[in-house]
């Protein structure tokens, strides 16, 4: 497969499709545009005041790099220090082979050039233009072709969602305010079981003495308050020569992973070279130990996420909905209210939709009711029960009054199973309104008769059901898009 660079893009800030005319890229959706200039993608429109500047600073660095050659030392230096480490680290999180690669804040993207060969495509996105130039400059004359390089912001990515397996950062993350934003905008373009890998500095010993010498701020309370204070407002920053950075307690990264969606995240010493340029000989040895051995010392630590698998609902899924309504005459009355919305929101969406209506004690009959949507359309209402519950029915009728009835309960329970013998089909999504129905669903899925079941209730309060099961995946995610 040819690797086609615009096939990554979209709009940074709607994430609609872009039509290129030209140099151009318009977006579909806003009219936003971004350019293409000798192979490199623009996008200067929507940055911020403070971005503008640090985009001048970085700017006038990386073209003296490149002028004076120095990018060549530089390059050599990270190979002979960093490169293999990273390399395996990264291959320890997730496998290199074949995947579609985007690092951020790549400057002269040194690593990607170095896996661009076991990569599917790398993708390098950074402020700076200069540092892009160098990148091309030196990916061309290793003839890599399988790259794309954006000069953009990192909160507001030109990159489709779902459609990156491995993010690097190295030591970027850690310069956002908000990192919080930063970790969302990373898993939205991620595509499931993507990997996302950072290194940031980690707060210890280590941040609250030597790192103090560039001005690194503790994100912790008060601390913070009280570096940003000292770093920014009484020394002018003058010293924080690699802008604003903050380190972090693994417990932060954790909750901020999190919170922006990531599962099985981890945080680990990252393992690499130190040179400790700064330390007077004597207590190098002394430094290296301690930054190897104690975690109160570890500089740079690693922090791994991946994004949830969701499997997404799509006009191939089938759901299967177990709910129960009360009905007066032929009709459904609007009581409980929850079939139409769900009904209306399901059907355009998917293959199959199959609702079974459990006429709720107190209606005018017993037996549950069938509805079958497909392809947008009902299909049959028509559905006679099984003889198990027929034989339920004199029984059901005898205690046909709008209270809780056990019999009614157990004729869910029933009516559930008897649909899935009936229906041949495994179904994707089960949702079952309140206990009796969700429990009929987990019977389901351990039959093998679905795959996943979304436990539904109205009126939620947390313990209860003492039935952990009860605490299924999805749950407010499908059920919050319809309620
Ligand atoms: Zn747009």
């Amino acid at each position: 497969m040819k690797f086609d660079p615009i096939s990554f893009l979209a709009c940074p800030i709607c994430h609609a499709s872009l039509r290129k005319k030209g140099t151009i890229l318009r977006c579909s959706g806003c009219n936003r545009t971004l350019e293409i200039q000798n192979g490199i993608v623009l996008n200067h429109s929507n940055f911020s005041k403070d971005l503008q500047l640090s985009m001048k600073k970085w700017n006038e660095l990386y073209k003296n790099e490149f002028l004076n050659k120095e990018y060549k030392k530089k390059s050599e230096e990270y190979e002979t220090f960093y490169l293999k480490d990273t390399i395996d680290q990264l291959n320890e999180a997730r496998d290199l082979k074949g995947v579609r690669y985007l690092e951020i804040g790549c400057g002269e993207f040194f690593l990607g050039q170095a896996i661009a060969h076991r990569c599917e495509c790398i993708i390098g996105i950074d402020v700076s233009e200069e540092a892009l130039k160098i990148a091309q400059h030196m990916l061309d004359k290793k003839h890599i072709h399988n790259y794309l390089l954006i000069q953009g912001d990192i909160l507001h990515m030109p990159i489709k969602n779902n459609c990156i397996d491995v993010i690097y950062g190295g030591g970027v993350i850690e310069h956002f305010k908000d990192t919080g934003t930063c970790l969302k905008e990373l898993y939205r373009v991620l595509d499931s079981e993507g990997v996302s890998f950072n290194t940031v500095p980690y707060l210890n010993l280590g941040s609250l003495s030597y790192r103090q010498v560039w001005g690194n701020i503790p994100n912790v309370p008060i601390l913070k308050q009280i570096a940003e204070f000292v770093h920014i407002k009484l020394l002018g920053a003058k010293h924080m020569k690699f802008g604003y950075e903050m380190s972090f307690l693994g417990s932060t990264l954790l909750s901020l992973h999190e919170q922006a969606g990531f599962t099985k995240v981890y945080v680990d010493r990252f393992r690499v070279k130190l040179l400790f340029e700064f330390l007077p000989n004597s207590f190098k040895s002394v430094f290296k130990y301690l930054a190897r051995n104690s975690k109160l010392f570890w500089p740079m630590v690693k922090v791994v996420g991946v994004k949830k698998n969701n499997t997404q609902l799509s006009n191939s899924s089938s759901v299967l909905f177990a709910t129960f309504s009360m009905w007066k005459g032929n009709v459904r009355t609007p009581i409980n209210g929850n079939i139409e919305p769900m009904r209306d929101f399901f059907v355009p969406k998917v293959k199959k939709l199959v609702i079974i209506d459990q006429p709720h004690p107190g209606s005018d009959g017993v037996m549950p009711k069938i509805e079958m949507y497909s392809h947008n359309n009902l299909k049959s209402k028509s559905y006679s029960s099984s003889w198990y519950i027929y034989f339920l029915k004199p029984f059901l009728e005898m205690s046909n009054t709008n209270a809780t009835q056990m019999l009614f309960k157990i004729r869910d329970f029933l009516s559930v199973i008897d649909w899935s013998f009936q229906d041949k089909i495994k179904f994707d999504y089960f949702i079952g309104l309140e206990s009796i129905n969700a429990l009929a669903g987990i019977f389901l899925r351990k039959i093998g008769r679905v795959d996943t079941v979304i436990y539904y209730v109205f009126d939620y309060s947390p313990n209860r059901f003492q039935n952990k099961l009860f605490n299924r995946e999805n749950s407010s995610q499908l059920c919050c898009g319809v309620t």
